[in-house]
């Protein structure tokens, strides 16, 4: 019934305790343990039920768990172990500063890239658009654990080839219903394709979605393993 019984890590705990989340909500309850264990989820979620904590938890419980990031030297390519894809600029910002806070000294980096404005053509028209591309290209080849994008943003890092998914370990899918609404299949499909596929295991994945049309059931079927189903 609360976050210390959960086994989240002696620093997310520490994080948690800032952050004042006393008890778990109930999408938190039941999704937590189960990706902990290591099972695909696919979870039926509104706004404001604390989804973003829900699948940011386990990811950065596992990413803390597991090998560092791969970085390598004069390459332009970040290796992320761990995706969010959301369908907003302001919903991919809100759960990147969400995340932070949750990853505080942790080790464990989150980045965001999302679209809005282009990633090199225009940098130099206005200030705010140079200080905000190159900021998202220099975080990147910092290197990156958890990459927070939305799906137009991702194919054009992916094409000009500063991010690979091979070494995705955790796929979350927020807001899911929203992606499909706003034309984003396509974008989802080409990104997911550059995982494994068929998934078999190796890559945990959790859908979130408001509501569940046949598109989201067939996007689960295609994307998840042998998946739990979640209604709170
Ligand atoms: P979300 O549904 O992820 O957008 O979260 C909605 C709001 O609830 C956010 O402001 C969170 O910071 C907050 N929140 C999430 N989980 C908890 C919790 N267990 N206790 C208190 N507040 C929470």
């Amino acid at each position: 019934n609360t976050f210390a019984e959960i086994d989240l890590g002696d620093a997310l705990n520490e994080n948690i305790r800032r952050c004042k989340y006393v008890k778990p909500t109930p999408v938190q309850r039941y999704a937590i343990p189960i990706s902990l264990m290591g099972r695909d989820l696919m979870a039926c979620a509104q706004t404001g039920s604390g989804k973003t904590a829900a699948f940011c938890f386990p990811i950065i419980s596992g990413i803390m768990r597991g090998p560092p990031a791969q970085r390598q030297r004069g390459s332009r390519t970040a290796y992320p172990h761990a995706l969010i894809l959301s369908p907003t600029r302001e919903l991919s910002i809100q759960i990147h500063e969400e995340a932070r806070k949750f990853a505080y000294q942790t080790g464990v980096r989150v980045v965001v890239a999302y679209g809005g404005a282009p990633i090199n053509q225009q940098v130099w028209i206005s200030n705010r658009v140079e200080t905000f591309v190159v900021k998202e290209l220099r975080d990147l080849e910092r290197g990156v654990d958890i990459l927070v994008a939305t799906p137009g943003r991702l194919v054009d890092l992916l094409e000009r080839a500063r991010v690979s998914l091979q070494h995705i370990r955790y796929l979350a899918l927020d807001e899911a219903d929203r992606m499909l609404d706003m034309g984003f299949e396509p974008q989802i499909r080409r990104i997911v394709e550059q995982m494994d596929m068929p998934p078999c295991g190796q890559r945990q994945t959790m859908l979130f979605s408001a509501t569940f049309p046949k598109e989201i059931q067939r996007l689960a079927s295609d994307f998840l393993y042998n998946y739990i189903f979640l209604a709170v």
